[in-house]
């Protein structure tokens, strides 16, 4: 029923302000990605508009499907100043999970006799799949220092470059992360999860630059038609969903203590200046430094693994984003700059260009913004759009999105003849587990094109680059 909604232009759908609502809620689509978007996401953002302090609007990006509590691809900025709340379930399970991209200097034509060896190099590389371990286990102390350093610290550990960090969010270290506040149980499944992959929709791929939209941005941005770029997206493992499953829990609790009054449990939050808000956003930091570590790892294997095939190959990071967080960043509230906490589920921070807090290489041109497709189709490099914080805070789509659930999926495909099928488009798959192949079947996802064509044409992020997969290693 898509009745309720108010069309404000040719991307923007509005759900108006009624019942508990404290503000509207906005979609960004184009008609065809609303006519098939999920039920539950209406139901959702505008669940998410009822909660205290929120400012402005409940956003849904392109790609936004159902979730837990926030829709995937919901973003939404509080005041702490007007009793705004941090909830977990805004952020999601996977803490800072995200998507880092690294250049590799090659061309299609310098890797096409060597693809399947570097497939296999790669998939023996990278531990991928359900409790996959790695080769890195973390004493009490080291743990503590990878909590508060993350990218930084995995750096100093001899993982990777320092000039990474220029190219990653925050540089690579949240600070005010406080891992007093992260359990022992979720140290401890942490342990042996350092560099590890993880399960499902988590990859590495190897890909081509196939298309350029725009010449100047992607100069800047080191991307050519037929390049050899290599994106690895995964998150912080067990320890952040262990952070997520144990804060869900306190918040469902607390929240009548607060008086928030809740339309879904799932929606489960607390007031940003309450000592259970502080006690979340402390651990919720060191799970960012958790996925920023292991992103930070994955890249140094990667490194290696194509150093053992490419000896001279240089894989300097082209850039890191995160697309599951709570930030706390300056906006323009009634014309007045504003300390909020935007939680981004789902949906990548997307700088326009001129923002500070770019890194210098990036300023005049905006942030890269890294989309995911699926292991089949495409994906694509975008860049923050001019003027874009009135539109959802500067924020982006952050893939496809889902268009059927997992459980949908596995009866429509088989893992196997998927596998087959994209080795004939040439397309290479490694992965552990071919009923996770079928989860992630390319059409069981939305259409990436025609997301990143909404986000571009609704003034969130600009298309720059189209990606093709060559191997695809499948957690
Ligand atoms: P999520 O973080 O929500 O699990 O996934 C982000 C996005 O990654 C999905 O919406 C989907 O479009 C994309 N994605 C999932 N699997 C793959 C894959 O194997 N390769 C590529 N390129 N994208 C994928
Ligand atoms: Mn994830
Ligand atoms: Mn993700």
């Amino acid at each position: 029923d898509t009745g309720q909604l108010i069309q404000r232009d040719e991307t923007c759908w509005e759900i108006p302000k009624k019942g508990a609502m404290r503000v509207p809620a906005l979609i960004y689509a184009d008609a065809s990605l609303i006519r098939d978007m999920d039920q539950k996401v209406y139901e959702q953002i505008t669940n998410v508009a009822t909660l205290p302090g929120i400012v402005d609007a409940a956003y849904a990006m392109p790609d936004a499907h159902w979730g837990y509590g926030f829709p995937i691809g919901g973003v939404a900025a509080f005041d702490p100043d007007q009793g705004g709340v941090i909830s977990a379930g805004g952020v999601g399970f996977d803490i800072s999970c995200g998507v880092r991209t690294l250049h590799t200097g090659l061309t299609i034509r310098d890797i096409l006799e060597q693809k399947h060896r570097l497939a296999d190099e790669l998939s023996r590389a990278i531990p991928a799949g359900v409790g996959s371990r790695g080769k890195i286990s973390l004493n009490h102390n080291e743990m503590i220092a990878m909590l508060n350093g993350g990218a930084q610290w995995a750096v100093d550990r001899g993982f990777g470059e320092a000039e990474d960090l220029e190219r990653t969010e925050e540089q690579g270290c949240m600070k005010g992360a406080d891992p007093s506040e992260v359990s022992a149980k979720a140290r401890e499944r942490q342990h042996d999860e350092m560099g590890t992959l993880g399960s499902g929709n988590h990859y590495l791929e190897v890909q081509r630059v196939t298309e350029i939209y725009d010449q100047t941005i992607a100069a800047r941005f080191g991307l050519a038609i037929d390049d050899i770029v290599i994106t690895i997206h995964c998150g912080s493992r067990g320890l952040g969903h262990q952070i997520g499953t144990e804060f869900l829990k306190d918040m469902a609790v607390s929240a009548s203590q607060y008086k928030i009054a809740l339309p879904d449990r799932e929606l489960a939050c607390a007031p940003i200046n309450s000592p259970l808000g502080k006690r979340y956003l402390g651990a919720m930091r060191a799970g960012i430094n958790c996925a920023l570590a292991n992103r930070q790892i994955l890249t140094h294997l990667t490194r290696q693994a194509v150093a053992s095939i490419f000896p001279g190959a240089r894989l300097d990071l082209f850039y890191d984003v995160s697309h599951n967080t709570c930030k706390v960043e300056r906006h323009k509230v009634n014309g007045q700059m504003k300390e909020l906490f935007i939680h981004r589920k789902g949906a990548t921070r997307a700088y326009g260009p001129g923002h500070p807090e770019l890194p210098t290489a990036f300023k005049d041109v905006g942030q890269p913004v890294l989309i995911g497709g699926s292991m089949g189709t495409c994906s694509y490099v975008l860049c923050g759009a001019k003027d874009n914080e009135r539109r959802a805070y500067s924020s982006s789509c952050h893939g496809a999105g889902r268009a059927m659930s997992r459980h949908q999926a596995t009866k429509q495909w088989r893992g196997r003849e998927l596998v087959d099928d994209l080795a004939r488009q040439g397309i290479l798959i490694r992965s552990p587990s071919l009923r996770g192949i079928a989860e992630e079947a390319p059409l069981a996802y939305k259409d990436v094109s025609a997301v990143v064509d909404a986000a571009d044409k609704a003034g969130l992020s600009r298309k720059v680059a189209r990606l093709e997969p060559v191997i695809c290693i499948k957690g």
